[in-house]
């Protein structure tokens, strides 16, 4: 099966991911993961990405496309993948399709995981991670074990000035392309405030 995830920074899709990948039996793409990923190992495509990310602004186009086309083509996606954060622009969206025809495929649904302007701050400033598993924490939401405590780090993109610029390309970049899969007939709308179990729930619930 070949899943979008979409939504707002902080909606819950790398939380709902982790389960969602193994239902599904799909590898879970995540262009943040694999941008930082790159920042990390110092390649030319993290070099021109680091500026951006830590900005909060979106990277260009043409370097994300290449990238998500790229790791799509790989054999681990050949029964399909779970793609979170990719697509967020127009032009992606377009890419994606483009990119998928020529293989044959195409996206089968995409899930929409709505969460207000006014929580997304408080869930992206109280966010950890555990370096070890990758495991997602909130500081206040769902604290790490005291075991995991004492090595949790916080992503440099989760400040408040970074979030409220990546919030607003959300609105002006990655909300225009609900449409367009919503006149393909391949959206579904979750709603995301609640537990993580509650929008489990319903995100199994949209999958039919
Ligand atoms: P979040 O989990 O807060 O939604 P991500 O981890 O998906 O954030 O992305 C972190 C940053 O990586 C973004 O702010 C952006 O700079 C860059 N990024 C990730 N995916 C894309 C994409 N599809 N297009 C452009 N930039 C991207
Ligand atoms: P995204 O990948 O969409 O940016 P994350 O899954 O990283 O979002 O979640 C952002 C933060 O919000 C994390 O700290 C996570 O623990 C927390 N979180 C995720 N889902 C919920 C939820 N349903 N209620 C409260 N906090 C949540």
């Amino acid at each position: 099966m070949r899943v979008i995830l979409i939504g707002p920074p902080g909606a819950g899709k790398g939380t709902q991911a982790t389960w969602l990948k193994e239902r599904l039996g799909v590898p879970h793409l995540s262009t943040g993961d694999m941008l930082r990923a790159a920042v990390q190992q110092g390649t030319e495509l993290g070099r021109q990405a680091d500026g951006y990310m830590r900005r909060g602004e979106l990277v260009p186009d043409d370097l994300v496309i290449r990238m998500a086309v790229e790791r799509i083509g790989q054999a681990d996606c050949g029964n399909g993948f779970l793609l979170d954060g990719f697509p967020r622009t127009r032009a992606q969206a377009e890419a994606l399709d483009v990119a998928l025809q020529a293989a044959g495929t195409a996206i089968d649904v995409v899930l929409l995981i709505e969460v207000p302007d006014e929580l997304i701050i408080d869930r992206i400033t109280g966010r950890v991670q555990d370096p070890e598993t990758g495991t997602i924490y909130h500081l206040r939401f769902n604290p790490p074990p005291p075991e995991v405590a004492p090595r949790v780090v916080q992503r440099k993109d989760d400040t408040e000035q970074a979030c409220r610029a990546r919030l607003d390309k959300y609105h002006s970049e990655t909300a225009p392309i609900v449409p367009f899969y919503r006149d393909k007939g391949l959206l579904r709308t979750v709603d995301g405030v609640g537990s993580p179990d509650e929008v489990s729930r319903r995100l199994l619930a949209a999958l039919g």
